[in-house]
């Protein structure tokens, strides 16, 4: 049995997770093309851009997954995607159970 302290819970931990992601994917290409871009092209050296790419779209990866395969606090299962699909992270309740987005406890009990 969940209780409501876990869905909050649950919903912190989503909400960290996506905000790391999208904290990287915005702001990691800006570092990029602000810093390492001009560096890069000052001291010509490529590495000083290839390897931060590189780094950066490792990071994408890294905290995309999480954040794609958070658990429904409900059914736990992954909340955005099945086996075949997914909601690309814009899904307004489960895939699974239909449990709606940012619910304090389950509106079916
Ligand atoms: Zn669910």
């Amino acid at each position: 049995m969940i209780n409501n302290d876990s869905y909050e819970s649950a919903w912190k931990t989503f909400r960290r997770r996506r905000r790391i992601f999208w904290l990287t994917l915005l702001c990691g290409p800006l570092l990029i093309f602000c810093v390492f871009a001009p560096l890069a092209s000052l001291l010509k050296s490529e590495y000083l851009f290839s390897v931060p790419v590189g780094l950066l779209l490792t990071s994408i990866v890294v905290t995309y997954l999480p954040y794609a395969c958070w658990r429904c606090p409900r059914c736990g299962h992954p909340y955005f995607l099945t086996f075949y699909t997914s909601t690309l992270l814009f899904g307004k309740k489960c895939i699974h159970c239909g449990l709606p987005k940012w619910a304090q406890n389950d509106p079916d009990a």
